[in-house]
């Protein structure tokens, strides 16, 4: 018998029974005054739950679409752009934002670390930017960047919108969007809110929406807030058509959080980040991301010296899970675990042990049980 294989990538992410029924659920109309009301219903409830007083666009796409809905409402062709990046999905914004032919400057900062406030400020100074762009966990390096404190030192730059990128953190790390000063934030279905890939959640506050008008007609027909914004007051209405299954499902996931509690999951996203953090440390492999800047919703970790990664990777399937291999300079050198979104405790303890049981296999010096041991203790503390 074939051992089942858990989806510990970062995203797709496992997805629930109940997520799963939506989508084999029969489609109907998008019309359909049932799922009409249900579409409704799940707008208002992603206002609500994110703290969102401007609009909330739920459009069939993936994360990436998002990235560039967010530059397309809210730039024109040779404004200026900063991108502070953390990593790799920091880094495409700068192909999204060239192509459109804005005028790109990049903060970057090393693997493993954030750019610091401070350095942000001090090149916002520099000239006027039309936005910003900051990856709030940047699933390259593990690196969770302070979302809520740049929010707050961006008060004194009101021209400049504020993009943050929560494909890998939004429903695991803290966000709310008034709260925070943040004009964009978008996210994919697929990381922590645990549905399938194929939404793209945008939240635009008043500032980018007015932004968005001042700009007229847009290049961009698709992705165009101004499109969007009739549809989704009334989703009735017709634009383009919506994913009606994966929109169901979106509902169930945002159901399971409200039932769970927003604080709660981030809490729990917290403790689990730890219990696996401490856990995978004392096995032997070293997080890239520096303590202080680490993310919840999942682990890079960087191998022992002498592991080969493919072999490693080919043993963990077979012992179980799936991981992701590491991106860019970190190729070969590190794999990539998830844990985030609609995961429990069994996952955990399971998934600690499938590492240990294909680290023992690959000749790493391993004591079988350690890693367990750690997860367990710090689950009932
Ligand atoms: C996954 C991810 C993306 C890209 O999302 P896709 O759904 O693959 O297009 C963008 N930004 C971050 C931070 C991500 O983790």
């Amino acid at each position: 018998m074939k051992t089942r294989k858990l989806l510990m990538i970062p995203g797709p992410t496992p997805v629930a029974r109940s997520i799963q029924d939506q989508m084999g659920r029969e489609t109907v109309a998008f019309g359909d005054p049932a799922f009409v009301k249900d579409f409704k219903e799940l707008i208002e409830d992603l206002k609500v739950m994110f703290k969102c007083s401007g609009e909330v666009f739920v459009l069939a796409g993936s994360g990436t679409m998002g990235m560039e809905a967010a530059i397309a409402n809210v730039t024109k062709k040779g404004d200026d752009v900063l991108v502070v990046s953390n990593g790799f999905f920091g880094d495409r914004f700068i192909d999204i934002c060239s192509r459109k032919g804005l005028n790109v400057d990049v903060l970057s900062a090393e693997w493993g670390d954030t750019v610091p406030v401070e350095k942000i400020r001090e090149k916002l100074k520099e000239k006027k930017y039309a936005a910003m762009t900051v990856t709030h966990v940047d699933t390259s390096t593990g690196v969770c960047a302070p979302v809520a404190e740049i929010g707050e030192m961006m008060k004194e730059f009101p021209e400049t919108i504020y993009i943050v990128d929560g494909v890998c953190a939004t429903a695991g790390e803290p966000e709310y969007v008034d709260d925070m000063n943040i004009d964009i934030l978008f996210t994919g279905s697929q990381k922590a809110f645990g549905v399938a890939p194929g939404l793209t959640m945008i939240w635009a506050n008043q500032k980018a929406l007015e932004r968005r008008k001042s700009l007229g007609t847009i290049p961009e027909s698709y992705v165009d807030f101004e499109k969007w914004i009739p549809i989704m007051h009334d989703p009735s209405k017709y634009y383009a058509t919506p994913a009606v299954n994966l929109v169901w499902a979106l509902k169930e996931s945002v159901r399971i959080m409200k039932e769970e509690g927003l604080e709660n999951r981030y809490e729990r996203h917290k403790k689990y980040a730890k219990a696996m953090q401490s856990a995978l440390e004392a096995l032997g492999f070293k997080l890239l991301a520096k303590e202080g800047c680490r993310a919840v919703t999942l682990s890079n970790l960087v191998y022992p010296e002498g592991t080969d990664d493919a072999k490693f990777r080919g043993l963990l399937a077979e012992e179980g899970i799936m991981v992701a291999g590491g991106l860019g300079p970190y190729a070969g050198k590190m794999f990539r675990l998830g844990h985030m979104g609609n995961i429990d405790k069994h996952d955990l303890v399971s998934v600690i042990a499938t590492v240990e049981r294909a680290a023992y296999r690959a000749g790493m010096n391993v004591e079988l049980g350690k890693g367990v041991a750690i997860v367990q203790k710090s689950l009932v503390e």
